[in-house]
């Protein structure tokens, strides 16, 4: 993803359902949503410590990521540069305008690295090539066989196979690894060795696809110039079509009537968002570094002194957002999930300073849809 040059410009993200997913390993520097985290810094990645949810202290696993270069003057460590959020699956961690439940990280690496080459990766993968000559995250340290993140537990069995966590050695060896290990533990070939399907506890993986926010003449994220019934005769019409998917449901018919007629700031911002967001109703993100995000209500937005300084003492700057529409592609029920929210903003810092081969924790704001009642 292009860095955007002027405030205006803002890139939208799509899921991308027909993907190779081998396209999305970290030598091919992708956007995508769940799955394995796709290190960019293969070296030093966060450790489950890091990583845990701040309520329930479980891990949390890899929502989206997104590639998103910046141009620095007499910079060049920003060359590639990715910023990864993680959710804590379970729903009773998703509360009311509440972030601990999710954990954000940036990495960065100039052109020359110590990792991959500077030639772009050849993106025709024959069906029998071997992935594993690539570089990936796990030649550097032990990864969790479940969820791709730092392994520091291993199985005391086989003492081959390394878990982030209690959690997902529990869950592994439930699916299966009860029955591998001891194919495992005595395998002695170099190599793969005996290849136990993995437990799916991951968000359904999807690669990020960009384009240009386009305007219709006329759309503007202000309401001004048209008259009162023409603002109201809208927002009824959008409210009844509810056509905007994972929006609905939210209001019914008679509700509907009276927030319309004693329209609050709340309703007024709500009709900006679902305007804003009609002409491409499967977003399920919003891209622009510096900008401002689109609110889905009046209520908690982020005020500037409620975004924490980045450790280097510069200002966090906005710099995208995850849509409400990107929880249908999820698949949570499948995972026995509910996560929510309305909106969630990434701010990351002004300057994205210089990390070397390190991971930076960066900021979240979660904004639901209405205010608590
Ligand atoms: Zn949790
Ligand atoms: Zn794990
Ligand atoms: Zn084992
Ligand atoms: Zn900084």
């Amino acid at each position: 993803m292009a860095a955007s040059t002027s405030k205006a410009s803002i890139k939208l993200g799509f899921v991308e359902e027909e993907t190779d997913l081998r396209l999305l390993s970290s030598h091919f520097f992708p956007s995508k949503v769940g799955g394995k985290p796709s290190w960019l810094c293969l070296d030093n990645i966060p450790t489950p410590e890091n990583l845990q949810c701040s309520k329930c202290n479980g891990p949390t696993l890899l929502l989206a990521q997104v590639y998103a270069p910046v141009e620095i003057e007499h910079r060049d460590d920003t060359f590639h540069r990715t910023v990864f959020i993680f959710a804590c699956p379970n729903a009773p961690c998703c509360t009311f305008g509440y972030n601990g439940n999710f954990k954000v990280f940036r990495s960065q690496l100039p052109v020359k690295n110590d990792f991959y080459s500077k030639d772009p990766p050849n993106e025709s993968i024959g069906d029998d090539e071997d992935m594993d000559k690539y570089p990936h995250a796990g030649k550097f340290q032990s990864l969790c066989v479940v969820c791709g993140v730092n392994g520091t537990k291993k199985c005391s069995q086989c003492k081959k196979t390394y878990y982030c966590s209690k959690a997902h050695q529990v869950a592994d060896w439930k699916a299966g690894h009860k029955k591998y290990c001891p194919e495992i533990r005595d395998d002695t070939k170099a190599g793969a060795g005996p290849q136990q399907p993995s437990v799916n506890l991951l968000f359904k993986e999807f690669e990020l696809v960009t384009e240009d926010e386009e305007l219709k003449r006329g759309d503007s994220s202000s309401d001004n110039g048209r008259s009162e019934e023409e603002r109201l005769a809208e927002y009824q019409q959008l409210m009844r079509s509810q056509e905007i998917k994972g929006l609905e449901g939210n209001y019914t018919e008679e509700e509907l009537e009276t927030t319309a007629v004693h329209e609050t700031e709340d309703d007024q911002q709500f009709l900006k968002f679902k305007k804003r967001i009609e002409s491409e109703p499967d977003q399920v993100l919003r891209y622009c570094r510096g900008g401002e995000p689109l609110w889905v209500s009046a209520h908690h937005k982020a005020s500037a002194e409620e975004i924490p300084k980045c450790l280097c003492g510069a200002e966090r700057v906005f710099e995208f957002q995850v849509m409400p529409q990107l929880l249908n592609y999820l698949k949570l029920d499948r995972l026995g999930s509910s996560l929510d929210w309305g909106t969630l903003c990434v701010y990351t810092c002004k300057d994205s300073c210089p990390i070397g081969n390190k991971y930076a924790e960066e900021f979240l704001w979660k904004q639901d849809f209405h205010s608590e009642r």
